[in-house]
């Protein structure tokens, strides 16, 4: 019996998909050192500093849950990493599941209302969503925030290179500029630089933390 309640327990998603990268990017430093090195204990360093990042991020993990992320100091290969990859994103808490009316609620104020293709969208493969609706010439971007999807809607002026303020790499980016109200009948822009690609922003995120800086300015 206690045998099958730790099974369920086992496959129960922990990983959120900005942690879930970031284990992903460790394993990459881990590869390259064995690529490129062939002394043992310069690697087994390059290991032991991986693990030491991964579990200074996920704290409060359960016995099965730490088995499961120590099995990484048996990895040095990139076919090894890939199928312990496809592993770990079973344990990845899929984004909240929405629908274009759902979406449309968050942006009472836009007419014809367009949102994104969600049925060629990976829920665990994002920390948001963002699209660019051409017809009103907005960029959209929705996230969790306390328990429940906010979103934000704005000009987008696609431009050069740059730092993106939600991924924090250097990317194609464009300022994002929303209408914010501040107060009762005050409103003021306010905004910044984000990456044209919402998707290759979403895999780029080892951390929600400047989202959830970016959300705080864009709140009222
Ligand atoms: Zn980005």
């Amino acid at each position: 019996m206690t045998k099958k309640i730790n099974i369920v327990l086992e496959n129960i998603p922990f990983l959120r998909h900005d942690q879930y990268n970031f284990i992903k990017y460790q394993l990459s430093n881990i590869v390259h050192a064995r690529l490129t090195s062939k002394d043992e204990e310069v690697i087994n360093t390059v290991k032991l500093i991986a693990m030491d990042k991964i579990f200074s991020i996920l704290p409060n993990l359960n016995e099965n849950q730490q088995m499961l992320l120590s099995r990484i100091v048996n990895i040095e290969e990139q076919n090894q990493v890939d199928s312990f990859l496809t592993e770990l994103k079973t344990y990845v808490i899929p984004f909240r599941s929405t629908s274009e009316k759902a979406l449309s609620k968050l942006f009472p104020k836009v007419k014809k209302f367009k949102g994104p293709d969600l049925n060629t969208i990976d829920f665990r493969d994002i920390s948001y969503i963002g699209w660019y609706d051409i017809r009103s010439e907005r960029k959209f971007l929705v996230t969790e925030h306390n328990g429940k999807l906010i979103g934000f809607q704005g000009t987008f002026m696609k431009s050069i290179k740059g730092i993106c303020s939600i991924c924090n790499r250097y990317e194609d980016v464009g300022l994002f500029m929303a209408n914010v109200k501040t107060g009762k009948e005050t409103y003021t822009n306010r905004g910044n630089y984000i990456c044209a690609d919402s998707h290759k922003c979403n895999q780029n995120l080892t951390t929600l933390d400047k989202l959830h800086y970016l959300i705080e300015l864009l709140s009222n």
